[in-house]
């Protein structure tokens, strides 16, 4: 009684008297046991009550590798792999579940219960619980995301991870219209086994690098790039239908001719924001022979660096011709003599290793005519399935982002402005400047499709990456800290390289401190996919940070409006 009384006061008193809030544990609403226990019976003894990863792992003995492991982690219900959104650093006191400092676990963020769903009945009937409990819930296939969103504290989580069927076809219908060759993939298949999958029957697929995110969960919702992009197009371009259960508990198909305003608004209209995907169809292409292009050279100063990164800037366009995409990763190793690393992967279509060589050298003769240093280069040419994808992917540590899509204009006029955000970002001390090239080429030609892709991506070059890390003897104030300065320092410094006023940002890939994420992330789709969202999610049963409609919640616990 004490706890709902205190609730409601604080509640009033942060959120103000017409604010809704959902139900919490401790209040009249929440479902009792025997609730709980009716649902288990329902979806078929598959609800879980859920813990962190880190008392996951004490429990069953996991090792620092296994702990380390995105394949290992996927099997945890209550993971993150950026497993900071695991913490509640804000709440007083915070609420940890740490690695090293299992012996007082708090739940922090992670849900309480998760429905290990395997059919669309297990998601309508978690749908229809948590609509008639007015409580929160969380929508997760590999728990990957940067900005924290599948993960919600007192919420019911619904777990997308074991829809794993993956069904290849020559022809797919979508109203009188036979699209050709595709791949229905359930929302947890991970990009490796589809890679893999793809290759046992000679078909590619556009899905990008890391091995555990999942092609069917949050990756097109954001866009989802790929080193082949500049040759295909974008993921959310080449997808041509979604199953989905919605808010009010209906499970439907969603196209150009089904649903066709919810099929615009989950092609880059933001993950989690409009309900559980449980399986997705993309276009695939014949599987063909890629070329790796991967060269280390470092740089002896920032200014160096600065300015190798101001001549890559020029030669970028010398890709063109190949529609060639590139990782070009330039990391801050502080170490004297040494200063900077860049680690560039160039990845190409049907282009023999030669010609990737031949490519790729005159920016490398013109960086080590500065006196950069080539430690070495490699040439490797496989069918494409084998070259995208990391064999596994690193979690269990704390990392938060943040990015732009740099313009094309800026690359042709304005390079020096590329140079000079290096610089200044490299002498801030940033950790890492993390290059995409993956737009340009099929990305630009495809911005005739009708989709909620912000419009940026049809005008970007690269999209650029930083990142922040911290270790867990970090306090919860100085890592909530160090991540404000984070974005407030590095951001605009990077924003401003874009030349724009209004820049743009890959919204999978980017930070949830974005101060106008409506612009950032959605442009002026943002109107459209608001009213996409009165219509299927009337109530605001998915909401997550900087998602569509997440403006009208308390952004940090999502628990009541404001
Ligand atoms: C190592 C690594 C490499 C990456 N490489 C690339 C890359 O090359 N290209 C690229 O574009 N992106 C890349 N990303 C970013 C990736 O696109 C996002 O992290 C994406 O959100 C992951 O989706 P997920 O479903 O696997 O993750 P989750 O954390 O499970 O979910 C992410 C979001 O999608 C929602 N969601 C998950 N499952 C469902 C579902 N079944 N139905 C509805 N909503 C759902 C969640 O609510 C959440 O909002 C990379 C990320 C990592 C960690």
């Amino acid at each position: 009684m004490l706890i709902t009384l205190s609730f409601t006061l604080s509640a009033l008193l942060l959120h103000g008297v017409n604010a809704r809030c959902r139900s919490q544990p401790g209040q009249p609403g929440f479902p009792a046991a025997q609730d709980w226990a009716t649902l288990n019976e329902t979806v078929e003894g598959r609800l879980l009550a859920v813990v962190p990863s880190a008392k996951a792992c004490v429990d069953v003995g996991c090792t620092p590798e296994q702990w380390s492991s995105a394949f290992y982690r996927d099997a945890l219900p209550g993971q993150m792999t950026n497993y900071q959104w695991e913490q509640n650093y804000t709440s007083s006191p915070p609420e940890l579940c740490l690695y090293n400092e299992t012996s007082s676990c708090s739940q922090g963020n992670v849900p309480v219960y998760a429905i290990n769903a395997t059919s669309p009945q297990h998601l309508q009937a978690g749908v229809l619980f948590a609509s008639q409990h007015d409580i929160r819930v969380a929508v997760k296939s590999s728990g990957h995301d940067y900005l924290g969103r599948s993960t919600a504290r007192d919420s019911l989580l619904l777990w997308t991870q074991y829809f794993r069927d993956i069904e290849f076809a020559n022809s797919f219908t979508v109203g009188d219209e036979d699209k050709g060759s595709v791949v229905t993939v359930g929302s947890g298949v991970n990009l490796q086994a589809l890679y893999q999958a793809g290759k046992a029957v000679d078909k590619m697929i556009v899905a990008g690098s890391a091995a555990t995110v999942s092609a069917g969960g949050g990756y097109t919702q954001g866009a989802g790039h790929s080193v082949f992009s500049p040759v295909y197009g974008l993921a959310a371009d080449n997808t041509l239908q979604y199953e989905i259960v919605l808010a009010n508990g209906s499970f439907v198909t969603a196209n150009e001719v089904s649903n066709a305003n919810l099929f615009w608004a989950l092609r880059g209209g933001g993950a989690g924001s409009w309900g559980v995907i449980t399986s997705i169809t993309m276009r695939t292409y014949p599987a063909f022979p890629a070329t790796l292009h991967s060269a280390y050279i470092t740089f002896n100063s920032t200014n160096q660096a600065a300015e190798a990164m101001t001549i890559h800037a020029q030669h970028i366009f010398d890709l063109d011709v190949y529609r060639a995409g590139q990782y070009f990763n330039l990391y801050n190793t502080g170490v004297a003599g040494q200063e900077s690393i860049l680690w560039l992967r160039t990845y190409f279509a049907n282009v023999s290793g030669d010609e990737a060589q031949t490519a790729v050298a005159p920016f490398i003769t013109d960086v080590q005519a500065i006196g950069a240093t080539l430690i070495n280069q490699t040439v490797e040419t496989v069918v494409a399935n084998d070259i995208v994808a990391n064999s596994d992917d690193t979690g269990g540590y704390n990392i938060v982002l943040a990015s732009r899509l740099i313009p094309e204009t800026q690359y042709r006029q304005n390079t020096s402005a590329i140079g000079a955000a290096y610089k200044t970002l490299l002498d801030q001390g940033i950790l890492a400047i993390l290059g995409n090239l993956v737009a340009g080429g099929k990305v630009a030609e495809n911005a005739n499709i009708s989709s909620a892709i912000l419009p940026k991506w049809r005008t970007a070059k690269t999209h650029i990456i930083l990142p922040a890390t911290w270790n867990d003897t970090v306090s919860p104030s100085d890592a909530v800290a160090l991540q404000e300065r984070f974005f407030s320092q590095n951001v605009p410094v990077l924003a401003a390289a874009t030349g724009e006023d209004d820049s743009g940002a890959y919204s999978n890939e980017d930070n949830v401190l974005e101060p106008d994420f409506k612009t950032t992330f959605f442009g002026p789709n943002y109107d459209r996919l608001l009213s996409i969202k009165a219509r299927y999610d009337p109530d605001d049963l998915f909401i997550v940070r900087a998602g569509v409609g997440s403006e009208r919640w308390d952004v940090e616990s999502g628990m009541c409006t404001i």
